[in-house]
């Protein structure tokens, strides 16, 4: 068998040794800072902080458990458009969480929503799943495949290019580009896929018009969750494992920030960010045993 020279396996555990160090150093400096007794409302991220890809996290079920015993009130809020509250509320089901469609809370609900303020009965064309669709369809706004005043991107499989073709030509004309969450790409079994954010990026380039992103880290979608929740800022936090969504919406938001490091965020990835979460924890199941010691 091929065995590494000396120098490359000392080198190897100086690098993990460091990264370690690194954690412990900055999950002290977290503790020491979090104001964990604030808080009397979760708002909380699902793909790796709750499940990740086809497994629960451990510590899931425990927390959320937690939360309900205590009558801490929790929103789940999603960057993913696909699902409906309904849906999600059956996917978390089978992995042994119940809880109702209030606690769901996506950023095709933020982005009905927005378009019903900015402007009512407005006519739309979507490329998107169901959630996307019904959340659109419940504010009332008609789908028109000519002359739309918003072309509408979200989440899905459903893209071919004969739709994106007709997006381009829609904005081009005129229509806004709207996204309903920013992330490039999303996790698959095998790997990654292209999200919701380089769809909107290529008609962006092919129109040379600027789109608006409603979810995770607009504001806009943290404080519609705010909104249902009814608690102010200050008694709010965010547990997230994304630092450009979860982590920096919350900064934006101005409440306080969990990041878990169960999903697509390790710990020497932190160095890289202008911002920090208030606390950093290995996973859900942290925050389980910190919340059963207060
Ligand atoms: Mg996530």
């Amino acid at each position: 068998m091929h065995e590494k020279p000396f120098l490359y396996v000392f080198f190897d555990g100086i690098l993990i040794a460091k990264v370690i160090l690194l954690f412990i150093i900055l999950l002290k400096k977290t503790m020491e800072s979090f104001n964990f007794s604030a808080i009397e409302g979760y708002l909380i991220d699902m793909d790796g902080v709750i499940y990740k890809s086809k497994e629960i996290i451990p510590g899931a079920i425990e927390f959320i458990v937690e939360l309900q015993k205590r009558n801490l009130p929790f929103t789940f809020l999603t960057n993913n458009s696909q699902r409906n509250p309904r849906d999600i509320q059956m996917k978390l089901k089978y992995f042994g969480i119940n809880i109702t469609e209030k606690n769901i809370f996506t950023c095709a609900m933020a982005t009905a929503r927005f378009l019903k303020c900015q402007k009512p009965n407005a006519s739309v064309y979507v490329i998107g799943e169901g959630g996307l669709q019904q959340a659109l369809y419940d504010s009332g706004f008609a789908v028109d495949d000519h002359d739309p005043d918003y072309v509408v991107i979200g989440e899905g499989r459903t893209a071919n290019m004969e739709m994106i073709d007709k997006a381009v030509d829609f904005v081009h004309k005129g229509a806004k580009l709207i996204g309903t969450n920013p992330d490039p790409s999303c996790p698959t079994s095998e790997g990654i896929r292209a999200g919701c954010g380089a769809i909107v990026s290529l008609i962006e380039k092919a129109t040379g018009k600027n789109s608006f992103s409603i979810g995770k880290p607009n504001p806009i979608i943290l404080r519609e969750a705010r909104r249902e929740i009814g608690l102010p800022l200050d008694k709010l936090v965010m547990i997230g494992d994304t630092m450009g969504t979860d982590i920096l919406g919350a900064v934006q938001m101005g409440i306080q920030s969990i990041l878990v490091l169960s999903g697509g965020t390790k710990i020497d990835h932190l160095e890289d960010y202008p911002y920090t979460p208030g606390l950093v924890v290995n996973s859900i199941h942290d925050i389980v045993k910190i919340l059963q010691e207060n």
